[in-house]
């Protein structure tokens, strides 16, 4: 509780300054519902709408805040380290303990302990008072189910897990079963937990291998596959402990919030979360959001279909038109036409959602839009004309979808539209968690940006077996030819004696480079870029055989670990060859670790050339001055001194650059995250009908009290108040009251006084007709509706004001604070917008409820 009050006053104070900075009153054209007119926008009288919905939404600063508040966020260095491990041994000396007795319960006495857990977390124990005694269930079970007992060290990356931070243990030392210890223990709170993995193969494996231990402690698994049903991700949802691959994980979150019945959601509110290969997930594929988008495909065909459907529709039979608000709806009769005529069972279902966007677009176009009047058509183009002035606008366009709607009216060729419905980067996803955590092989290089961006620490955990793999220093080439020259005398020199060699590469395009010089020396090898996971898999695995050479890209068979084959380990076991340094240390690490696992004998060696893409793009001019003092031998070798460290050193600018990069991006998605999470609060409140009549309260009270303030600028002398126009808007979403008394009142105190005494009278009428249940569920969906048409709209507006920004860098403003603040003001006039559509389906599902009651 407190935590969300401090929240509320971070966030107040923080947009408290942003309001005050925006003054400008600007007229923008937008089209809302069904009607286009100006909306101007002065967001300083108005409250901050991410407050406004009591939003729990949090920016990232205050989701650290939060995280740090609960201890999870304590910076590690050095001895800290030492004296961190020395707690974890002194606890797996304990579970070692319990080993005698537990080994002694018999199955059932084993799974009984799950409830006796659960038992003990109500009474108030926290999940760490029972760790010590749970991880020695599940060792046990494991031993049972498995046949595979959790080495110390696994336990230690266990309870490193549970605190929500990163555990780094280098390939092949069983992260797989380290994550059966912490899901088992955070899966007792019961509310699910989330094991992430890079692949739906590995999601399936694992869910197999570890999700048995699980099943016999009586706990149940779920696994969430992206061709699943609604139903079936449902039912993974709802197990203790559910796997998968994180995008599908965002996409379901993505898809929850453009529900418009709540049972179609599939996920539950979000508790824990294990992922692993975490730097791949959180660093290198968090460069690219998530994004469901609108299929153009469909929409042509689909757009032209619905035209010819709703010109047989009639006014009053199978839709309403309401000209004061300029607002249309379909009749039941009209829905169930519809229905028919597509041979579907629900308009309403998520899955037509689509079709019903594009109906009610068509509708629209057919009924609010005139040719010659709204639009006119010129050389197969519908150009809109403005109202006011009666001169066509050039190139404006409708949004949504409806000025194709148009024009499949007209029967024209459409226009292309590819909308983004829906998106989020996996960072502002994974931080959804309450708590995170995370496992790899290698993430120590980057943890500033682990603690930084997640709040989680990289605990780096000992080796089950020393760790005797041999890194060769680098070796330096003048040019790529040499260097890959080099590369293919040294990997026929080990071939000759049977050593397999794995050979990483950054691309397939230069895995193909390597296979030529390869072919050269008649060499026969594996060349890795298999179309399917599986075969990567199947492939990868085999690298650790006798005589075998491997060509790689780092990323192909993510999570399998090489076995080394027969009579290898004499031979050296496996050699690693890099081709060239990555972007950063990490992935040079993660190809390294492919050899050497669980004490297994190995040698990595890296090649470079000074022609490298690394080199090219971060040390150009250097390498232009060591150019005329550079010494080779024969094969282009380079000998002059400290090459390893100016390598070393560009790397670290590349590492720098690409933190720098992400970061930048993280800043300016968290102007959108706020409003994201804003939005789908509002969305899953009307959804759930929780407190409607309050929020459709709030709103209309807003709308109308914004509206009396800018008619009634004081910027405007009384007599040139526009309050005709002031009538006919309040009057769209005050339905049956009479508001023409104000015209003549020169008084922004008494008109407001007068406008709110009616808006009582109307509020009491909305009251006594929301008694009926039937009556209120109507409502949720035109509201969604509206708020879902708007909110595309923004997203719409964001996308081009970040790109917009960009182009702006040469201003005096800084472009992130820039965007904040503009992206801040669209959401207002967002957020207005909003108001004022909730405000006018109100009024006419009350309009049309109170003359069938007349009626009756
Ligand atoms: P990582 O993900 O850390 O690279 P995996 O989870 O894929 O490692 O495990 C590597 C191999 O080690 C697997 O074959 C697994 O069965 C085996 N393994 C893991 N833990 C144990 C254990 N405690 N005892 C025996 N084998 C284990
Ligand atoms: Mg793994």
């Amino acid at each position: 509780m407190i935590f969300t009050t401090l929240h509320k006053i971070v966030k107040v104070n923080f947009f408290y300054m942003t309001i005050h900075r925006i003054k400008t009153i600007r007229p923008t054209l937008s089209i809302i519902s069904e009607t286009i007119y100006p909306i101007y926008t002065d967001s300083s009288c108005a409250e901050s709408p991410y407050n406004k919905c009591y939003t729990n939404a949090r920016n990232w600063n205050e989701w650290r805040g939060e995280r740090k508040m609960l201890g999870y966020f304590k910076k590690l260095t050095g001895d800290k380290q030492t004296k961190k491990l020395n707690t974890y041994y002194n606890k797996v000396k304990q579970i070692n303990a319990l080993e005698p007795q537990i080994e002694k319960l018999t199955d059932e006495q084993l799974k009984a302990k799950t409830s006796y857990f659960k038992e003990q977390l109500e009474n108030g124990k926290s999940v760490l008072d029972i760790q010590v005694e749970a991880f020695a269930v599940v060792r046990e079970a494991a031993k049972r189910v498995v046949g595979m007992r959790h080495f110390d060290v696994q336990l230690i990356g266990g309870m490193v897990l549970s605190e929500g931070n990163i555990a780094e243990m280098p390939t092949g030392e069983g992260k797989t079963l380290v994550a059966s210890l912490s899901s088992y223990l955070r899966a007792l709170e019961g509310k699910g937990v989330h094991v992430i993995t890079v692949n739906d193969y590995l999601a399936t494996r694992d869910r197999e291998l570890i999700g048995g231990i699980h099943e016999f402690l009586g706990l149940t698994v779920g696994l969430n596959l992206p061709m699943m049903d609604p139903n079936e991700k449902k039912a993974a949802y709802q197990a203790d402990i559910t796997y998968g691959v994180g995008t599908e994980f965002g996409f379901d979150h993505l898809r929850d919030h453009m529900a418009y019945d709540p049972n179609q959601r599939v996920q539950r509110p979000y508790h824990y979360a294990i992922i692993d290969e975490a730097d791949s997930v959180l660093v290198d594929e968090a460069k690219t959001p998530l994004i469901i988008a609108g299929k153009t495909g469909v929409s042509n065909e689909l757009s032209y279909l619905c035209a010819r459907v709703i010109k047989t529709f009639k006014e009053d039979e199978d839709f309403l038109f309401d000209p004061e608000t300029k607002s249309t709806n379909f009749t039941d009769e009209g829905i169930a036409k519809i229905e028919r005529g597509f041979a579907i069972e629900n308009l309403y279902d998520l899955e037509h959602q689509t079709l019903y966007h594009y109906v009610i677009q068509a509708l629209r176009a057919h009924i609010m839009f005139k040719r010659d009047v709204d639009y006119i058509v010129k050389e197969g183009k519908v150009l809109l004309v403005d109202a006011f002035t009666g001169r066509t606008m050039e190139g404006r366009s409708l949004s949504n979808g409806l000025h194709q709607a148009i024009e499949a009216k007209e029967g024209l060729e459409l226009t292309e539209e590819n909308k983004t419905q829906a998106s989020i980067t996996i960072q502002n996803y994974f931080r959804l968690y309450p708590t995170l955590s995370g496992m790899t092989g290698t993430a120590k290089t980057e943890e500033k940006e682990f603690q930084e961006i997640y709040s989680m620490n990289v605990i780096q955990i000992p080796t089950n077996r020393p760790v005797i793999r041999k890194d060769l220093p680098d070796q330096v080439f003048d040019t790529i030819d040499n260097k890959y020259k080099a590369v293919a005398r040294r990997v026929k020199e080990l071939h000759e004696k049977g050593q397999p060699v794995l050979i990483g590469t950054t691309s397939i395009l230069q895995s193909e480079e390597i296979a030529d010089y390869l072919r050269k020396e008649n060499l026969q090898f594996e060349v890795l870029n298999a179309k399917t996971v599986e075969q990567e898999i199947q492939l990868i695995s085999l690298a650790g055989q006798k005589g075998r050479i491997t060509v790689a890209t780092n990323m192909a068979g993510r999570g399998t670990d090489i076995m080394l084959g027969e009579g290898v380990a004499e031979l050296g076991g496996l050699y690693v060859v890099g081709t060239e340094r990555n972007e950063s240390r990490r992935i040079d690490n993660q190809l390294k670790g492919r050899s050497g696992r669980q004490g297994d004998p190995g040698t990595s060696e890296f090649f470079l050339s000074l022609e490298d893409d690394l080199i090219r793009r971060f040390a150009s001019e250097e390498v232009e001055k060591l150019k005329k003092k550079l010494k080779t031998d024969s094969d282009g070798r380079v000998l002059n001194d400290k090459m390893i460290e100016f390598f070393d050193r560009t790397q670290r600018i590349c590492e720098g650059s690409g933190y720098s990069i992400r970061e930048y991006n993280i800043k300016l998605d968290d102007v959108l995250n706020l409003q994201r999470s804003t939005v789908y609060e509002l969305r899953t409140r009307i959804l759930e009908g929780r407190e409607l009549v309050p929020l459709i309260k709030t709103s209309v009270e807003s709308y109308v009290k914004n509206e009396i303030e800018y008619i009634t600028s004081e910027e405007i002398i009384p007599e040139n108040w526009e309050l005709g126009l002031l009538v006919q808007n309040l009057s769209s979403v005050m339905p049956g009251t009479d508001l023409s008394v104000i015209t003549d009142m020169m008084d922004r105190n008494k008109i407001n006084d007068t406008v709110m005494a009616q808006l009582e009278g109307y509020f009491a009428r909305l009251d006594a007709i929301t008694e009926n249940p039937q009556v209120l569920s109507a409502f949720p969906r035109y509201i969604l509706s509206a708020v879902d048409h708007h909110w595309l709209a923004h997203l719409e507006a964001m996308e081009r004001l970040k790109e917009g920004i960009g182009l702006r860098s040469y201003s005096q403003e800084d472009p992130m604070r820039q965007y904040g603040r503009e992206g801040y003001a669209l959401f207002t006039e967002m957020y207005h917008k909003i108001e004022k559509e909730i405000g006018i389906q109100t009024a006419a599902i009350v309009r049309s409820i109170e003359s069938q009651i007349g009626r009756e």
